[in-house]
């Protein structure tokens, strides 16, 4: 047989990696912005037509390139921002992987015009497909400009997947505000259609948020400070009574970059804890600065995510200093009646020399019970049981017992759980198949079972996706699944984070997702049902891309995944229930904020007779 490998002509191979690093016009804004920021830019100018499909251009005041480099600037993998691999660890520029400028112009028309200080002229450069068309010397201010236009010329199929304007639109304003909030010191100028849209003077951080969002902000955010061993926190959240109903303005910034991660949102809304009502979001624009090699940007293009080398540490450092800080403003309660020990930092936190990793990991086993039923069977050997018992057993038995007692109940006292509100001789009752009724010491408890299971899936799910290995459950046959093509979208989006909870991909086309492993949680039954619930909750709770889509996804699948209401449960099962519940980072409310338990106190009990 005849050989049949070949290489692909450049122009193939620069159409493909250009699709990484392009997915649509917001993308080029994104790399030109930083592109100018590299470039020590004071003065950015941001020209979009037809919701940049037909231009995207970008005009800074920077430092401009020779001849030479604005030509060299277009093959790929050509930096001037690194040079070995050590350099990847201590970063501090916006790029570095030499690779937008080369695949911007595989797929458009590219027109650049730069000047640096000291020469006279500059360099016009005009280019298309990746070959130099027109090379000429021009009259230009120090700086550079590129204008991007008929964004996938040569790719009909993707400019025909591009969407509407508006959410085009939407996707350039996302970047746009992302890079602005990073650097109020820049003035930035954005020309949509001609008409200028916005100017942003230059000015400290408040201002910024301030030209960004509008004046009605300036009154609702809270400072933030807190500069520790490991990470220096500043920005601004929102008071809890001006929470949205929409997520909106949620942002990290890690080391002056744009990031997305769900644990540490998580972080923040846990410290809000219940000073919102159900439903509400709160706005958040924090920056976290961390010494660069404690973290890993992914290197994927255009990947937002980041692992942290102490994230653990990093999200309880995060919790109290927002806590804190609404404290502070006098917007928490005064009594915190479900703080959890285990996740508070002390304040002075910065005056420590060497920084403990927090334990907020949970046992998934643990049952209080277990301990529970130890420590009832000692209660039953209390000395003044024994007393008469002792007519019957042999003393030195009991002393043994005796000696045991002691070991157990200071377990309990140490364990996460509030072991010592429960009734030594609690058990646990199914009510409706549907609550389960425990006794407390105070009183009693109903636990409703589907909200009280949510939780417990939704930390998991979260905990899975951050920061535990993979595991998955290998399909036998691969499952096929239907979906149209804006749902396969969504998916292709989500892919990643679906792979960290454990779901296998084999393929995905334009309407059919195969999968060959799922979590072992997952029904596979109960799949395509699964998978619908969860785009819909995406494209209903995630306005355009401007907030990590983890939590939404664990929120959805734990909603669809959790016990429902009419299921019958066995004693063990229950018991199970309640230990994982109470060892849960914020047992209280599901995750949509609804109540997953309420107590009943023998108080009450007794004056509902007394009336
Ligand atoms: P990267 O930013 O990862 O280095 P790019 O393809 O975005 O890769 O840019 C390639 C190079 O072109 C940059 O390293 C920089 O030297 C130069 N360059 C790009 N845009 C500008 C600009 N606006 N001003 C000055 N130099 C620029
Ligand atoms: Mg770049």
């Amino acid at each position: 047989m005849s050989d049949i490998i070949q290489l692909l002509p450049d122009h193939v191979a620069n159409q493909i990696a250009a699709g990484e690093v392009v997915q649509r016009p917001a993308s080029v804004v994104k790399e030109l912005l930083e592109n100018a920021i590299d470039a020590g830019a004071t003065e950015i100018k941001l020209l979009i037509k037809d919701a940049g499909k037909t231009l995207v251009q970008v005009i800074d005041n920077g430092k401009g390139m020779s001849t030479t480099d604005a030509r060299l600037a277009f093959e790929r993998h050509a930096t001037s921002k690194i040079r070995t691999a050590e350099d990847l660890f201590c970063l501090n520029t916006k790029g570095f992987r030499g690779e937008a400028l080369a695949s911007i112009a595989a797929i458009a028309h590219v027109e650049l015009k730069t000047k640096q200080t000291d020469q006279e002229l500059g360099t016009l450069l005009k280019i298309e497909g990746n070959s130099i068309q027109h090379q000429d010397v021009v009259t230009t201010p120090t700086g550079t400009s590129i204008a991007v236009k008929n964004l996938f010329f040569n790719i009909p199929a993707r400019r025909n997947f591009l969407k509407s304007n508006t959410v085009e639109m939407r996707h350039i304003m996302d970047e746009f505000n992302r890079v602005a909030l990073t650097h109020p010191a820049v003035v930035f100028d954005f020309y949509n259609n001609d008409s200028e849209t916005l100017n942003l003077n230059n000015g400290n951080l408040r201002q910024r948020i301030v030209a960004v969002f509008g004046k009605k902000i300036n009154e609702k955010l809270v400072p933030i400070e807190e500069t520790t061993d490991i990470i220096k926190i500043t920005g601004f959240v929102s008071k809890p009574e001006f929470a949205k109903k929409k997520r909106g303005e949620q942002f990290f910034f890690v080391n002056n970059r744009f990031i997305k991660n769900g644990y540490l949102h998580h972080a923040v809304i846990n410290a809000f804890n219940d000073l919102l009502p159900t439903g509400y979001h709160p706005s958040y624009f924090l920056y976290l600065n961390v010494p660069p090699n404690t973290i890993d940007i992914n290197i994927h293009p255009t990947k937002t995510e980041i692992k942290f080398d102490n994230e653990q540490a990093l999200y309880a450092i995060l919790r109290s200093t927002v806590k804190h800080s609404l404290g502070q403003y006098n917007v928490a309660p005064v009594l915190d009646f479900n703080r959890d020990a285990t996740m508070d930092v002390p304040y002075h936190f910065k005056d420590k020399t060497s920084v403990s990793t927090p334990q907020i990991q949970v046992n998934p086993d643990f049952n209080p019970f277990e301990q529970e039923n130890k420590d009832s069977s000692a209660n039953y050997n209390r000395p003044k049981v024994a007393q008469w018992e002792s007519l019957y057993v042999d003393t030195d038995v009991d002393e043994k017992n005796l000696h045991n007692i002691d070991v157990d109940a200071q377990i309990v006292n140490r364990e996460l759980f509030d072991a010592s509100d429960y009734e030594t001789k609690s058990k646990t009752h199914q009510v409706h198949q549907k609550y389960i009724l425990s006794v407390i010491k105070s009183g009693v408890v109903f636990i409703n079972q589907n909200l009280a299971h949510q939780r417990i899936l939704y930390e998991e799910l979260l905990r899975k996706m951050t920061i535990d290995d993979i595991t998955s459950q290998q399909l036998l046959f691969p499952l096929e699944l239907v979906f149209n093509l804006f749902d396969i979208g969504l998916c292709k989006e989500i892919q990643s984070d679906l792979e960290s909870i454990g779901f296998q991909f084999s393929s995905i086309t334009d309407d059919t997702i195969i999968l060959n492993g799922i979590p072992s949680s997952v029904d596979q039954n109960k799949l395509q049902a699964l998978f619908e619930e969860l785009f819909e909750a995406i494209k209903n709770e995630i306005p355009e891309s401007s907030f990590s889509q983890l939590d939404t996804i664990a929120k959805s699948l734990a909603k669809s995944l959790a016990i429902k209401n009419g299921q019958k449960l066995n004693t063990t099962e229950q018991e199970q229930l309640l230990a994982q519940l109470f060892s849960c980072k914020e047992p209280n409310l599901s995750p949509f904020g609804k109540k997953t338990y309420i107590t009943l106190s023998s108080e009450e009990i007794q004056l509902k007779f007394d009336n």
